[in-house]
């Protein structure tokens, strides 16, 4: 059976042209119908029901299906299956009760860095805007009342940058873009796309280690986007957008914490407006460096590092363990199950 054309995750002006000749202010009150999270065409009870019948028969709201939530404490992972597999998709609740949806742009993830589940299965193919925005429609049906999002989940965003664009511009229709994070692996080429033809997203960069040896070694994204090309990129953001950016730095038990680390981070940092997020590392089965497998840190160690990184003038702060229960925590996210 063919599938219909799916028109969640449409941004307003394409949708306008899709459902052609019907009048704007219907497609109109069609988006607004989608962006409230509506999946089926009779909800739409301002639009004529033949109308409704004429859309029915010919697309759809949802191409993808809830499976299930596991709920943790201040964090809920759920499983969606698309064509092809599964993605998981977190909601995160901080301490002032904000709730922030995590949400994935790829099957897999074909960056391979070391210290990531979702890297370790590799990738399988980039999901659609539809795919895309359908994650936090469902995970607005368990909480309706998400205040942020942030692209952290499966996969690299950079490289999916077209239907990335598309999602946002959905779901921006009602949410402020300075809600919403996009975070990367540190793709230079994606990084001033981002800041030349928007959206004016938030940017969080996973550094890691300014140690080049290291950090490519850690991250093999890093050998065709060097630590001066990434910089490079980043102060051309700046100029741009002029908004703080986040560098993020998963911190491995000893491995990339030390004052070498800190003093590198600290020369990468100089000259741009940024907060280090430092991500103590959650424990993903079966993964190993230079032959022994990764630790977490111990809480001195994240404590130390933050001291040194602060002491060379950079603010600093240590996220949360939040989602691990669930194995919803940052880099865990990757099932193998397929639907
Ligand atoms: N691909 C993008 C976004 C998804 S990864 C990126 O790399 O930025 C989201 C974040 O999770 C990144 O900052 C990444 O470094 C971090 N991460 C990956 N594996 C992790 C793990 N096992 N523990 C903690 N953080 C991890
Ligand atoms: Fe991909 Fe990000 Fe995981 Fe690296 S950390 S493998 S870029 S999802």
């Amino acid at each position: 059976m063919t599938q219909k054309f799916c028109l969640c995750g449409i941004p307003p002006r394409e949708l306008e042209s899709i459902l052609f000749p019907m009048p704007r202010y219907r497609a109109e009150q069609v988006f607004a119908w989608i962006n409230k999270g509506v999946d089926s065409f009779d909800a739409m009870n301002n639009l004529p029901l033949a109308q409704r019948r004429e859309l029915d028969g010919r697309f759809c709201l949802r191409k993808t299906t809830f499976i299930k939530i596991l709920d943790g404490p201040g964090a809920a992972k759920l499983q969606i299956g698309v064509s092809g597999g599964l993605v998981e998709a977190v909601v995160l609740t901080d301490g002032a009760g904000r709730r922030t949806a995590c949400l994935s742009t790829q099957l897999g993830c074909a960056m391979g860095c070391v210290f990531c589940k979702t890297g370790l299965m590799g990738f399988t193919r980039n999901l659609d805007s539809a795919e895309i925005t359908e994650q936090f429609y469902h995970i607005r049906r368990f909480y309706p009342d998400i205040s942020n999002i942030v692209f952290m989940g499966m996969g690299e965003p950079l490289l999916n940058l077209c239907e990335l664009r598309r999602s946002i511009a959905a779901l921006c229709r009602t949410m402020s873009p300075r809600r919403v994070t996009v975070s990367t692996c540190g793709l230079a080429d994606g990084i001033e796309s981002l800041a030349d033809e928007g959206p004016a997203v938030r940017l969080a960069v996973s550094l890691t280690t300014a140690r080049e040896e290291l950090r490519q070694r850690l991250m093999p994204v890093s050998r065709a986007n060097p630590l001066l090309r990434l910089k490079e990129a980043l102060l051309y953001h700046e100029a741009r957008v002029g908004r703080r950016i986040t560098l993020e730095a998963v911190l491995l038990g000893g491995i990339n914490s030390n004052a070498e680390d800190a003093r590198a981070m600290a020369a990468f940092a100089r000259g741009l407006n940024v907060v280090v997020n430092l991500i103590p590392w959650n424990p993903v089965e079966g993964v190993f460096f230079d032959g022994a497998p990764l630790k977490e840190p111990s809480p001195v160690e994240i404590r130390r590092f933050s001291a040194e990184l602060e002491k060379r003038g950079l603010k600093t702060v240590i996220r949360r363990r939040k989602g691990r229960g669930v194995s919803g925590a940052c880099g865990q996210l990757g099932s193998r199950q397929r639907v």
